[in-house]
């Protein structure tokens, strides 16, 4: 299916190789497209106390000149040497980018192998997660974004490091009350929502209750930011939904959840620098804040051409602000 290969495409997938040390492997030979992702890895080593120097070792990181199973990028094992594939590459958002640089340096110069452990909540432990994957594990991302990424990069450093408070949130859908709100924007039975808003402020709450989701052949989408950037959730048929950030045109996953049917109730709650996601009341995923005010929301459900599907619904949408 066409559709998942796509969605499977932006994983980041990486693969290993054993190669044998060159002996005149000290020459540091990077692509300039890379260098700005090796100088950050330089300098998150250093604010960790680690040195890293490839005047000893050299390095090279080069593009391919083939596709290797769809992977973006494979590391030679015992070598300083890197393959990035083109393609993938340019598809990548900047922090993308910086994960995938990232995770291979960790198996060049930090020498660390895949590592596939996941907390409670099945979010990866470890930016170093690789090949193999089993089952849904396939579908989940590193969520290498906002307020997580500084404890990958603990990790990417020191593997021992303790479990990050966010691995085990306690929001709930109870935490505010009614009277802590002030509707903005109501509607009502309507095939899909698409509201520029203005002054909303910093802390808001989207509710939509929804009819026919068990209906819509290919995606339920709901992006919420301003247009081009932001966040979405994508409810895809028979596959599950992505959460993920909007990036000019770029999208980055960040959460896979199984959900793809038998859904009455979305909650988007953005408060005290979070945001919240609850499916019917349940908490799902917590990320970061939009970085700019809240200017534009949609929700739509689509066939696989594109066109609104007529048997899904809005019965109700509220936008609040947050008092
Ligand atoms: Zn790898």
């Amino acid at each position: 299916m066409s559709n998942i290969r796509f969605l499977l495409s932006g994983l980041l997938a990486c693969l290993l190789f054993n190669g044998c040390m060159k002996d005149n492997a000290t020459e540091y030979v990077v692509d300039a497209d890379f260098e700005e992702y090796v100088q950050r890895f330089i300098i998150e080593a250093a604010a960790r106390g680690m040195e890293i120097d490839f005047s000893d070792t050299g390095l090279l990181i080069e593009y391919s000149d083939r596709i290797v199973d769809g992977a973006s990028g494979y590391c030679y094992l015992g070598e300083h040497h890197i393959v990035i594939d083109k393609a993938e590459w340019t598809a990548l958002t900047d922090t993308q980018k910086e994960y995938l640089i990232f995770h291979e340096l960790g198996h060049c110069e930090l020498n660390r192998r895949h590592k596939n452990d996941q907390f409670d909540n099945l979010l990866w432990k470890s930016l170093m997660r690789g090949d193999p994957l089993i089952g849904t594990q396939l579908n989940i991302p590193v969520p290498y974004h906002g307020f997580r990424k500084n404890y990958y990069r603990n990790e990417l450093f020191n593997e021992y490091i303790t479990a990050p408070v966010w691995s085990n949130p306690s929001f709930a859908i109870d935490d505010i009350f009614q009277s802590d709100k002030e509707l903005i924007i109501e509607r009502q039975n309507t095939p899909r929502v698409f509201e520029a808003p203005t002054e909303v402020g910093e802390n808001f709450e989207m509710e939509f209750q929804i009819n026919g989701l068990n209906s819509v052949p290919f995606i339920t989408e709901l992006t919420w930011g301003t247009g081009s950037q932001g966040f979405f959730v994508r409810i895809y048929r028979n596959f599950g939904t992505y959460i993920g950030a909007l990036e000019n045109g770029k999208d980055q996953q960040i959460f896979y959840h199984p959900t793809k049917d038998n859904l009455n109730k979305i909650t988007v709650r953005q408060r005290d620098g979070m945001t919240q996601l609850f499916f019917d009341n349940n908490l799902i995923y917590h990320f970061d804040e939009l970085p700019f005010n809240l200017t534009n929301i949609k929700l739509e459900a689509k066939d696989g051409t594109g066109a609104l599907v007529s048997s899904f619904s809005v019965e109700s949408f509220n936008l609040n602000k947050i008092l």
